[in-house]
């Protein structure tokens, strides 16, 4: 760990209210650790970097396809719930579905779990207002925050990945079982997804791009065993980043 990872290590574990931490080894010997990296050197983009222009114009249309698109859910919610962050990002991250505040607000993680998320990605450096672009698999919120259906998630689904295309992020975060399994057609749990190399393959989109799966925000408040874990994804993340030159 350098000295910028020893820093955000203590802000990140402060941030979530913990004073104390005893570790047994340092993280190279411990076995979880020996894994290889989450991903290989990343190839270069396949298709060409569209211009900016061209990219807030094919997002606006994507809004007209979702607001006019067929999901029950869209009756009962008050917001159509896009996206958050910088469009011309390298890296972009996927919920499951907006909550309450996300719903009243009509921005993806604005909530707790949204608050826990920015904090700690910025130990990383990852901010949303610089660095990242984020939005959910599915656009209104489910009623009582229920996990959103297989029909609302196969109706939201194509215009997730058309969401991905349009992006075309060098790395993609998924959060949680329901965005990793849903967007990598997986039954595998967050538990091993998050250990695997993964990508994000679209034959028609002529896309491959590296993901990450990671546990969600949500999750660590209802789990905060889980946090060392998730620090480990984090620096895993850090590093692939750097070694790609990312950003
Ligand atoms: N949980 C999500 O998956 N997305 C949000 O926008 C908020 C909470």
């Amino acid at each position: 760990m350098n000295v910028k990872n020893i820093k955000s290590f203590i802000d990140f574990y402060k941030s979530l209210e913990i004073s104390t931490c005893i570790a047994p080894f340092p993280r190279i010997l411990n076995n979880e650790n020996q894994k290889k990296p989450f991903l290989k050197k990343i190839n270069p983009p396949t298709i060409s970097h569209q211009n900016n222009k061209r990219k807030d114009d094919e997002l606006k249309e994507l809004i007209e396809e979702i607001k006019n698109c067929k999901c029950d859910l869209k009756d009962v919610a008050t917001n159509t719930v896009f996206s958050d962050g910088q469009n011309n990002s390298k890296i972009m991250l996927i919920g499951e579905a907006p909550g309450a505040d996300e719903d009243k607000i009509g921005k993806p993680f604005v909530g707790q779990a949204g608050q826990l998320l920015d904090k700690m990605f910025d130990c990383i450096n990852l901010n949303r207002k610089k660095n990242f672009y984020i939005t959910n698999l599915v656009f209104w919120r489910p009623p009582g925050n229920r996990k959103p259906n297989k029909h609302e998630i196969s109706t939201c689904l194509p215009l997730t990945k058309k969401h991905i295309g349009i992006i075309n992020p060098k790395l993609l975060i998924l959060l949680g079982n329901v965005a990793s399994q849903s967007i990598l057609s997986s039954n595998e749990g967050i538990n091993i997804l998050r250990k695997k190399e993964n990508y994000f393959i679209d034959k028609e989109l002529n896309l491959k791009i590296p993901v990450k799966a990671i546990f969600h925000p949500a999750y660590l408040l209802r789990n905060p065993i889980e946090k060392k874990t998730m620090w480990n994804d984090l620096l895993d993340i850090d590093e692939f980043i750097s070694n790609n030159n990312i950003i």
